[in-house]
């Protein structure tokens, strides 16, 4: 199953037990997909929903109101052969008492974002299941929520940005989108609407990232140390064949000869390695600081022989 819809199939079954945080919720699917209907307003739909989703709205509408006429559609869709449902609410009293519920939940500011904090979650949990979407954790961290309304958009990041929650905003194919790209900012709001069986997941997998980074990251480092010292162990060896092929490497002074020859018989091994191959052993400073000389002998080799 998509990762999507783990989230949607767990904050579907997430009911909220205040009455507050119901009807907040109820007014996102509202939002996003309600209308009222008819010539005297005797419907109001909630639309095009996954049959998960209209179970849950009508266990919230049924919670709320529990003689609430009710009726729920069922169309085929072809594009993707899914079961696509419409809760509709029957008549112009009962539709018009939950829109009126709607419209006189405890809201703030122009944007009309849920007064409570509960509230919020809820709204966010409905405005996601609605039309939100987020990508499988090993691809990439993203999610998003769609509407076409500016004004819709502007309350989800209102009411996210209201709880801590950064979100950007953008286009896309005429649809606006709230998105957010912040690993830790989506686990939070998963935690925030209660999909906490998916956090786990997406932690996990976020865990699972972060070590792989790490790991990654500690490799090309023991690669760029050892491409280092090889670079240096050739440069070594083109010093001393220099010096053997212009003077001899008899002229060199003993103790640098014979670090010389350790070296030319060990192309790979480190100062360490040649130190304690070295009568009697040397220490790894040792070996570099005659290391040097041997490359200033041959650097002033070097100038004196242009054939090098
Ligand atoms: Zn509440």
């Amino acid at each position: 199953m998509a990762f999507s819809d783990e989230v949607r199939h767990e904050l579907s079954r997430v009911i909220p037990s205040a009455r507050c945080c119901r009807v907040a919720e109820l007014s996102a699917f509202y939002d996003f997909q309600g209308f009222l209907l008819g010539a005297h307003n005797q419907f109001l739909d909630f639309n095009n929903t996954s049959p998960l989703v209209a179970r849950k709205i009508l266990l919230l509408l049924k919670g709320l109101y529990p003689d609430l006429p009710t009726q729920v559609l069922v169309v085929k869709s072809r594009s993707r052969r899914a079961q696509i449902c419409t809760v509709r609410v029957l008549g112009r009293g009962p539709a018009g008492q939950v829109y009126q519920d709607f419209k006189d939940q405890g809201v703030l500011g122009e944007l009309r974002i849920p007064r409570k904090k509960c509230c919020r979650r809820a709204y966010l949990r409905g405005a996601f299941l609605s039309s939100g979407s987020i990508t499988n954790p090993e691809r990439t961290y993203h999610l998003e929520i769609s509407t076409e309304q500016a004004r819709l958009a502007e309350r989800v990041l209102e009411t996210l940005s209201s709880l801590g929650l950064e979100a950007g905003l953008t286009q896309r194919k005429g649809s606006l989108l709230v998105y957010m790209k912040d690993g830790g900012g989506i686990v939070n709001l998963l935690n925030l609407m209660g999909a906490h069986a998916a956090l786990l997941r997406f932690e996990n997998v976020r865990v699972m990232k972060d070590m792989r980074n790490q790991v990654n990251r500690l490799v090309n480092c023991e690669t760029a140390n050892v491409d280092k010292t090889v670079k240096a162990a050739m440069e070594q060896i083109e010093d001393i064949q220099l010096i053997d092929a212009v003077i001899g490497l008899e002229e060199l002074p003993p103790k640098l000869r014979e670090v010389a020859r350790i070296r030319l018989e060990n192309p790979y091994a480190s100062l360490q390695e040649i130190g304690a191959l070295m009568v009697p052993k040397m220490s790894k400073s040792g070996i570099n600081y005659r290391l040097r000389q041997i490359r200033e002998k041959a650097r002033q080799l070097d100038k004196l022989d242009p054939k090098y």
